[in-house]
């Protein structure tokens, strides 16, 4: 049997603690897809198409490395029907701190009952990248600060662009 995992988020924009969870999980799946959130109500950075665009680059290089396949689409379901629809067996899911795992054990214990079967696999954050979180670069891309460290090159690029800094 082959196993396809769903990987869903905001990823407003995508970093490298989003990339290191999608290159782990890609050791364990066969086909790793990634949902990219949109959601009435909350007002992004970047359109999903753009977000969709920047996760891109970054995803091909570690599935082609992993030797697996991938593939990047926008849901506005939840997350349970979303992987689903795409054919996943499991959710991924990144914990970086407790704020973290209250949510998440929360979110699967209600996922598991109105999804049996389907199970959620979460990756302890690394702890090159535990701290990195998409609101703060965000924040510091906004205010003309270096974010280089956090995200890769196309990312840095984009934000440059958007806050002319
Ligand atoms: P959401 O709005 O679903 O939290 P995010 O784009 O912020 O969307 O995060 C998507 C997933 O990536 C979540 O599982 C989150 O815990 C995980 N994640 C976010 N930042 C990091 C990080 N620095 N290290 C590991 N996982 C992370």
């Amino acid at each position: 049997m082959t196993v396809t995992g769903f990987f869903p988020g905001s990823f407003d924009p995508v970093h490298r603690g989003h990339l290191d969870i999608v290159a782990r999980a890609l050791g364990l799946v066969d086909t790793l897809v990634i949902g990219v959130g949109v959601h009435d109500g909350k007002k992004p950075l970047f359109p999903a198409e753009e977000r969709i665009k920047l996760l891109e680059d970054g995803v091909a290089v570690l599935a082609e490395k992993a030797g697996k396949k991938f593939a990047i689409v926008p849901f506005d379901n939840l997350a349970v029907d979303a992987a689903r629809e795409n054919g996943a067996q499991i959710i991924i899911r990144g914990l970086r701190d407790s704020a973290d795992y209250n949510y998440e054990a929360r979110m699967d214990g209600m996922n598991a009952e109105m999804a049996p079967g389907l199970e959620t696999v979460f990756f302890n954050a690394s702890p090159q990248t535990r701290h990195i979180a998409a609101s703060l670069i965000r924040q510091i891309a906004e205010m003309g600060g270096d974010v280089t460290h956090f995200v890769p090159e196309n990312v840095a690029e984009a934000l440059q662009k958007k806050f002319g800094t």
